[in-house]
């Protein structure tokens, strides 16, 4: 990369407020998760000291290792879970994470609900759609995804705030954050994660309240 950190989030927070601009909306209504998964804790501190205060691991063994130490120093500090949810690894994840943005299967969401009288504050929980409907990738398939999040928010009363989902790669993106963004529309869900390094100007385009950037703070993994 070549740049620090600290000048790498503000180039990121620029092209936000420009993408904004163009879209017509509030700078404020787009957060930046910085996605620190195989990068080291000090590179996260760096990040802490330029003022980023939400973070994104996709593996809950890496961050229960990176985080705990830095969350007791940074209290304000915001970490969100991006990647698969083992059912055998929810209480750690619920002792470590804030959001949780890839509830993906009902067995997973039951295993959460189960948990929900023992755990204050709740984490807030996003539903994991496969927007692209492919095999290899984690999520709800679009077309059961309505039942899903009414069965999560009616049947088990999780706390769901959001969508989240990964587009294809290699085809324009602009069809699948259309199609995540229709679907916290329809259920009034305040949040739609989506966008990465390479395609975060155009989720904010579509609607994205967070998007998740990793290489283009931190540098290549
Ligand atoms: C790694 C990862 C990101 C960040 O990707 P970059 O291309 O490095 O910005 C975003 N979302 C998820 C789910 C990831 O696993």
């Amino acid at each position: 990369m070549g740049q620090g950190i600290a000048e790498n989030l503000k180039a990121i927070h620029h092209r936000i407020g420009i993408a904004c601009e163009k879209a017509g909306r509030n700078p404020n209504s787009v957060y930046l998760v910085a996605v620190g998964k195989t990068h080291p804790a000090s590179a996260m501190e760096e990040a802490i000291l330029a003022g980023q205060r939400i973070f994104g691991e996709n593996r809950v063994q890496e961050a229960s290792a990176k985080w705990p130490e830095l969350k007791t120093r940074y209290p304000e500090l915001s970490l969100h879970l991006i990647g698969p949810l083992q059912t055998n690894k929810v209480k750690q994840a619920l002792s470590l994470f804030d959001v949780i943005e890839t509830v993906d299967r009902p067995k997973l969401a039951e295993h959460l609900a189960k948990e929900k009288k023992g755990v204050s504050p709740f984490p807030h929980c996003f539903v994991q759609v496969n927007i692209g409907e492919e095999p290899q990738k984690s999520g709800i398939l679009p077309k059961d995804a309505d039942a899903f999040i009414d069965y999560c928010l009616e049947d088990l009363k999780l706390p769901i705030t959001g969508v989240m989902g990964i587009p294809p790669v290699d085809v324009p993106p602009h069809p699948y954050f259309s199609l995540l963004a229709e679907i916290a529309r329809k259920h009034r869900l305040p949040h739609t994660s989506m966008g990465m390094s390479g395609d975060f100007e155009t989720a904010i385009a579509c609607g994205a309240t967070y998007v998740r950037v990793g290489t283009a703070i931190f540098g290549v993994r």
